[in-house]
């Protein structure tokens, strides 16, 4: 290790902790990030099987057209010019599926309308409510639409205290347009009367501007932004899991790092899960309360993925995500062995621009933890022949159900690999393998929101569990992270200022 003292100590690689990094290192700070995995990234690691690159924990993005909140972001980080993207199907991002029939979700507002209308003609003042309704949530998020930050209280009460399903219900009273709205669902793992509003209205608002794949996959975007950090002269140590923190009076002075020792630190930003910090820090720092609230939180659900390589030149390209329904969109996660999977998402990969054929693709399904319960004391490679007979029966049902849907499918397979909420847990080192963290509840909004301050006063959290998920959810959390830092009007000053 070339120093042993810096201002910033980052724990953890991924996006939050990379975008944390990035911003310190950008405004003079000395900064270095430990991750506890051979490759930086979390989520955004992509894995190579049979000579093709599988992404983990992010597929595609949105909001990348020049001026949008994304490009802006991504200018202000650097890495906007040397990202490959491949825009997805502006006719029909997204394939919402009940059963054979299909429905398209076109790119823009006035687009999207036109397209769903003549399936529900009835409805057509629905689904532009539906529309505006989003679009609103966007435009009074000032993190979200580059408005006027005068204001910090981020999120309008209206969009916070509603659930997903209360508002749309209130829409429309046609059962199969409220499905087919809500059939992003498992974007943000949603549960019925709980998920708060704005978790849905401001994804379904990013990607309809645009949605992207990024060609050759995620883990581009954790290369790129690993190499703007180092160019500022920040550090990025893999291989090395941060093991405590050494507080004092409630102010942090070092952590303790696998195979490297002691390093001092003026400020540090986890981007780990809140319950992982309260394993890092003596017991008596944090209240009873606090420590009781954090791990008592319910995580989103995982997944079950098969990861497809098809032999070259059998299955064409298909530049949509496509979800399937075999009944509501709600309650998806709650099924019996019997009756398992009751939806599905399924992706090409991008491998280059103006693909014809897929050479790869991934399709999950929801799964709880409890499936897996059984085999959390094992690791990977070493879970036994129960564990691999399980993932066998789970391929065979979801493979069966995808060539249900694409007649063929499963002869153009050349191999494929599994993996299971605790393949996630043990990659991603998310609690229960959680795909998106904490469940956010529109009914308990304050115990189920975490800050980014702590008691430990130079200690703050980024990641997904603070603010929200995903890719530009976790660059507005690691913003608000550093903005305690640097100053929030500083930094979003910079920001708008860098990203013009
Ligand atoms: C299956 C799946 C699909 C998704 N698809 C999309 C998508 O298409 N688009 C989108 O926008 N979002 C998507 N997401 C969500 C998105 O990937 C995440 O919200 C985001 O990447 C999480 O970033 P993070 O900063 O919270 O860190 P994480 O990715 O959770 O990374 C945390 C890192 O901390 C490391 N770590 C843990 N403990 C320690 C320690 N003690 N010391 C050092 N390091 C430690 C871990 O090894 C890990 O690398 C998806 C997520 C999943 C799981």
């Amino acid at each position: 290790m070339s120093e042993s003292r810096y201002n910033a100590v980052i724990i953890g690689s991924g996006l939050g902790g990379l975008v944390s990094a990035y911003i310190l290192s950008k405004n003079g700070m000395k900064v270095a990030v430990f991750e506890k995995h051979s490759v930086p990234g979390g989520c955004l690691q992509s894995f190579s099987r049979g000579g093709v690159r599988f992404e983990t924990g992010m597929h595609y993005i949105g909001s990348m057209g020049e001026g949008e909140a994304l490009y802006r972001y991504f200018k202000y980080l650097g890495i906007v010019d040397n990202l490959p993207l491949s825009k997805m199907d502006e006719d029909a991002y997204e394939l919402i599926s009940f059963n054979g029939e299909r429905y398209r979700y076109a790119t823009g507002h006035e687009r999207f309308i036109d397209t769903l209308s003549p399936q529900f003609p009835g409805n057509v003042g629905d689904i532009r409510e539906y529309v505006s309704m989003c679009a609103h949530v966007t435009e009074t998020s000032p993190m979200y639409s580059f408005g006027p930050h005068d204001n910090i209280a981020l999120l309008n009460p209206d969009h916070v205290l509603k659930s997903v399903s209360e508002v749309i219900d209130g829409i429309t009273a046609n059962p199969r347009l409220r499905n087919v709205l809500t059939g992003i669902s498992p974007l943000y793992g949603g549960v019925k009367d709980v998920t708060p509003l704005y978790i849905h209205a401001l994804i379904w608002d990013f990607y309809n501007k645009g949605a992207y794949r990024i060609v050759g996959g995620s883990d581009r975007i954790a290369a790129l932004l690993c190499d703007r950090i180092r160019s500022f002269g920040g550090e990025i140590f893999t291989g090395s899991e941060v093991l405590s923190i050494e507080t004092r009076d409630y102010v942090a002075g070092a952590v303790n790092v696998k195979g490297m020792g002691r390093v001092e630190c003026d400020w540090i930003i986890s981007d780990i899960h809140p319950q992982l910090v309260l394993d890092l820090v003596e017991p008596h720092v944090f209240r009873k309360v606090y420590k009781d609230r954090i791990r008592s939180l319910r995580q989103t659900t995982s997944n079950f993925s098969v990861y497809i390589k098809f032999k070259p030149g059998r299955v064409p390209y298909l530049n949509s995500n496509f979800y399937h329904y075999r009944g509501d969109v709600w309650g998806c996660s709650d099924y019996t062995a019997e009756d398992w999977p009751k939806s599905f998402l399924y992706m090409h990969q991008c491998s280059g621009k103006d693909q014809r054929f897929a050479t790869h693709a991934i399709i999950f399904a929801y799964m709880n933890w409890a499936d897996v319960e059984q085999w959390a004391d094992t690791t990977v490679g070493h879970r036994g022949e129960a564990y691999r007979e399980f993932k066998e029966r789970c391929r065979e049902k979801l493979l069966a159900r995808l060539e249900s849907e694409f007649p063929g499918t499963l002869d153009a397979i050349e191999d494929s690999w599994t993996s299971t909420p605790l393949t996630y847990r043990d990659y991603t080192g998310t609690i229960e393998g959680s795909m998106y963290g904490i469940v956010h509840d529109k009914a308990r909004l304050s115990q189920t929101t975490v800050s980014q301050r702590t008691k430990v006063r130079n200690l703050f959290l980024a990641g997904q569990n603070i603010n929200s998920h995903g890719i530009l959810g976790v660059t507005i959390g690691a913003i608000l992270a550093c903005s305690e830092l640097l100053g929030f009007d500083y930094l979003v000053t910079q920001i708008k200022k860098q990203s013009e």
